[in-house]
């Protein structure tokens, strides 16, 4: 039907006699001339109909989104028309033909604007909103991404495996989706919220170098950007230690970098332990597209004639360049957004030519100021915030602040990649809610070979073989070197509260093959949304899935969940108990 796309039509093909198909994205009748301008996937080119041709009755009935095909020939705009906003906007088509394939309603909202649709709105009519350039555009990226993560994880010796859907649990700290069997009344698959234990499995079947670009289910609370379902590039390597894993990764950033988006990384990326991400960024995803770091101030404050600062577990400070004349209102906007994040409060000095200013001035000698300058790095201009706290809460709070600074000063340039790793994270944590310690990562991580005798005495002081990769504040991937033997296996378990009986009734299998040679093993998952909406730079997932659910996970456009008939339900055994009335 078509012998070219609308978008690729150049002034080199200037005589040819064409035919483009598409949608119909504006139209402009002038009297006598009928423009319309053309769009297919590729992009609009703008077609003019004249009288003389039987094009132009056509022309006059459709309207924006009607499907059409044009015949014509395409010509070099005279200069003085030329618009050099689309790619194509130095030629046209002088339509000879117009065939209307399929007319449209009029749709809820003009495909070629868009942008401040109501979000409800498009995820209802996504075929419509899909169409719009900016959505193709994120559709391509994804696709170019995944298609370059096959290539190079093919060419380093991946095989991509599938695992299946309908399984039994694998825990990642989220409420498992189930799925009642007709077969087995009473009995349930749950679908994997993510293939950790069958990547593992795989391992120890020989299998050496995995890969799936795996989709995963997690039934969570609402909150943050987050979707039921969603895709990882999952990967699990035999014979490996941590750096193994970190270059592989290192090297597959900075393909996909390459290939689809031109952009050269700097490799290798920078690490951060875990501590010192808490202590200088003051969260375990930093956006380290710009410095401004929390510096630790507890000795030199110690100086200071305040009780408070005296007898704060810590006093941490965040050095703000150049703000030292920032307004009163944004001052407390800052403090504010601190003591929202469980800051007691913040202290500001502001570093004036003519001396310092503000409530802590009056408590610091010339002495002490000196030191806090060294200990900061702060010069005549800046502006210096400080939290006296528990050491985590007060940079936590200040990297709120950070966060925030990072915004308004547009520091966080849209277009450059911060990559970098986070290590040594805990292997667990005390969870007050369960009464239990709980794993950082996921239970099957291995502990670091040093503090294994820590497990039982010191559990807290134990680091993981973990590691997390960070691009522009947001956790694109994260994945550990895995425990291999049965016996360290149980243990973490044990202390995890997940005692033998309950162990052999869950995992029994994992513990089961661990017994017949199960290799090394460590590996990664990259969230592919996370990293396809950074990489478009998009503020939410929903932008780069094609078929999303809002963010209380209902599918708008197809009515999903919904209520099944009672015969189906008779069949898999279920009978709905609807929650009481509130
Ligand atoms: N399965 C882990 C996750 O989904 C990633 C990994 O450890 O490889 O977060």
């Amino acid at each position: 039907m078509r012998t070219h796309w609308c978008g690729e039509l150049r002034p080199a093909h200037a005589g040819q006699r064409v035919a483009v198909c598409g949608w119909v994205h504006r139209r402009r009748d002038l009297g006598g001339l009928v423009f319309l301008d053309l769009r297919d996937r590729e992009g609009v080119v703008q077609v003019v109909c004249t009288p003389q041709q039987p094009a132009h009755a056509a022309a006059q009935q459709v309207r924006p989104e009607y499907v059409v095909r044009v015949v014509g020939e395409v010509v070099i705009r005279p200069p003085h028309t030329v618009n050099p906003k689309i790619a194509t906007g130095e030629v046209e088509i002088r339509a000879e033909t117009l065939e209307v394939l399929n007319p449209s309603r009029t749709p809820p909202f003009e495909v070629a604007d868009g942008d401040d649709v109501d979000e409800s709105v498009r995820l209802r009519y996504r075929y419509l909103d899909l169409r719009r350039e900016r959505m193709q555009r994120n559709l391509r990226l994804r696709h170019r991404l995944a298609k370059a993560t096959r290539d190079f994880l093919d060419r380093e010796g991946f095989w991509e495996v599938e695992t299946p859907h309908l399984i039994r649990a694998t825990p990642e700290g989220a409420r498992d989706f189930l799925v009642p069997s007709r077969l087995h009344p009473g009995k349930f698959y749950v679908l994997p919220q993510s293939p950790q234990l069958l990547k593992q499995i795989l391992m120890v079947a020989g299998v050496e170098r995995y890969f799936q670009l795996a989709r995963c289910f997690r039934d969570e609370d609402l909150r943050a950007d987050r979707q039921p379902e969603f895709t990882q590039i999952d990967v699990e390597m035999s014979f490996v230690d941590r750096d193994d894993v970190l270059s592989l990764v290192e090297r597959l950033v900075g393909y996909l970098m390459r290939e689809a988006l031109g952009v050269d990384v700097p490799l290798p990326f920078p690490r951060l332990s875990y501590r010192d991400a808490l202590l200088r960024y003051g969260t375990d995803k930093p956006d380290l597209r710009y410095g401004l770091t929390i510096d630790d101030v507890t000795e030199v404050a110690k100086a200071a004639e305040l009780r408070l600062f005296r007898e704060a577990e810590a006093v941490r400070c965040l050095r703000i360049p150049q703000a030292a004349s920032a307004s009163r209102r944004e001052v407390e906007q800052w403090v504010t957004l601190a003591v929202e994040a469980g800051a007691p409060g913040v202290l500001h000095l502001a570093l004036q030519p003519d001396g310092p200013k503000g409530p802590l001035a009056k408590h610091l000698t010339d002495g002490l100021l000196d030191s806090m300058r060294a200990a900061t790095g702060a010069r005549e201009g800046d502006l210096l915030l400080f939290v006296a706290a528990a050491g985590d809460v007060a940079s936590a709070a200040l990297g709120k602040i950070r966060q925030q600074v990072g915004a308004q000063r547009g520091l966080a340039r849209e277009g450059t990649f911060a990559y970098a790793w986070v290590v040594d994270f805990p292997l667990l944590e005390w969870d007050d809610q369960e009464g239990r310690y709980v794993a950082v990562h996921h239970p099957f991580t291995a502990p670091v070979d040093e503090d294994v005798d820590l497990l039982e005495s010191q559990p807290l002081r134990v680091r993981a073989k973990a590691y997390d990769l960070v691009l522009n504040g947001v956790e694109v991937a994260g994945g550990s070197i895995r425990i291999h033997r049965r016996e360290l296996q149980e243990r973490v378990f044990r202390l995890l509260g997940i005692g033998p009986e309950q162990a052999q009734e869950r995992f029994g299998f994992l513990l089961e093959a661990f017994q017949y040679g199960a290799p090394p093993h460590g590996g990664i998952a990259f969230g592919f949304d996370r990293l396809v909406m950074v990489l478009a730079g998009e503020d939410t997932i929903r932008d780069v899935i094609a078929f999303p659910k809002t963010a209380s996970a209902v599918d708008l456009m197809m009515g999903a969940p919904s209520e099944v008939d009672e015969a189906q339900l008779r069949e898999v055994h279920i009978a709905v108990r609807k929650p009481a009335a509130p």
